[in-house]
């Protein structure tokens, strides 16, 4: 028997790596029920696996057991009796790459992401790359947002992949941990990963071609290993984290300054929409919750599409 850790999943087969860093094929014996979560695959990338190894010269394992995941996201189906999927296991932390420059990444869009990571206890680093080619003025409203997450409680990081700025820090974000790294198809994910990791030569806009693949990104994933104990998991955004099964009474405690002024609120069931003695609606009026966060919450309450 060997330990192993999952980095690869086509759906039948698992790509299996052991301590040594050798790779091997394996596929499960028997059934993987856990209860209580209706899936269609029951393992995933980042779980941690004991497997017997069938065939040395062929390289192929069988698993037989799954180690008690620290977390895991699920995609729900939009059919809610369906079965949802897996993307995930053991997950430390999300990195979000954005940019304010071109394509520049909306406050909606990081709110939604920031949302999702919140209700799956992702904790959640942003990077605001292509800082090279911000104006004085682009600079200055960067300094403005990266102020307004700090002080929610979000580590932010500026960085420029084609300048080199930032890219120690970047690195050691990423260090000895499994990343789930995400942002916008230009955002410049592969550029960045391959000024820390040359090596792994991806070409850029490869990362996110292989998360392009939209749907078909549920039954296909992937851990990329950049250093020892050290792995990206590429998603491009919340589409593929699915927001899906949110109550709507539910989305403030995944705010956290909203979260931090619920019982201050008159109405035990205050929505913070239009309620008296509200206190985070009183806190935007006052500037101490930011309006742009504020507008956020009003259109994920709206609901129309959170996964967008
Ligand atoms: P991905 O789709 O997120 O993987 O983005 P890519 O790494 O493919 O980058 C998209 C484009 O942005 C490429 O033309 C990169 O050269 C460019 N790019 C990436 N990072 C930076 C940056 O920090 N500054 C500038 N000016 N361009 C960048
Ligand atoms: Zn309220």
């Amino acid at each position: 028997m060997q330990k192993g850790l999952v980095i690869r999943s086509t759906g039948s087969w698992y790509d299996v790596r052991n301590s040594d860093g050798h790779i091997y094929q394996g596929r499960l014996k028997g059934k993987f029920k856990i209860k209580g979560l209706k899936v269609t695959n029951p393992i995933a990338v980042g779980d941690r696996v004991q497997f017997d190894v069938e065939d040395e010269a062929e390289n192929t394992a069988v698993i037989t057991d799954i180690e008690p995941r620290e977390n895991y996201i699920i995609r729900q189906s939009v059919h809610k009796t369906a079965h949802g999927h897996i993307l995930a296991a053991n997950i430390d932390q999300a990195v979000m790459l954005v940019t304010l420059a071109l394509p520049r990444t909306s406050l909606g869009f990081i709110d939604r992401f920031l949302v999702t990571a919140e209700a799956f206890r992702i904790p959640t680093t942003l990077v605001f790359n292509k800082t090279d080619i911000l104006s004085d003025e682009g600079l200055a409203y960067q300094q403005e947002i990266m102020a307004l997450y700090e002080n929610i409680g979000y580590h932010c990081v500026a960085t420029s992949a084609t300048e080199g700025q930032g890219v120690d820090a970047f690195r050691q974000l990423l260090d000895h941990k499994i990343t789930l790294l995400s942002g916008h198809s230009g955002v410049g994910k592969s550029s960045l990963v391959n000024a820390i990791a040359p090596t792994l030569n991806l070409r850029t806009n490869e990362v996110s071609t292989f998360a392009n693949k939209g749907v078909h990104t549920t039954t296909f994933a992937e851990m990329f290993e950049l250093a020892p104990d050290t792995y990206i998991i590429d998603t491009p955004g919340i589409k593929e984290l699915g927001l899906a099964d949110m109550e709507k009474e539910e989305i403030s405690h995944y705010f956290p300054e909203m979260r931090d002024r619920l019982n201050q609120c008159r109405f035990h069931n205050c929505l913070h929409l239009n309620e008296p003695g509200c206190a985070v609606k009183d806190a935007v009026g006052e500037g101490e919750i930011a309006e742009s966060r504020y507008m956020s919450y009003l259109s994920m309450m709206e609901g129309e599409d959170n996964r967008r």
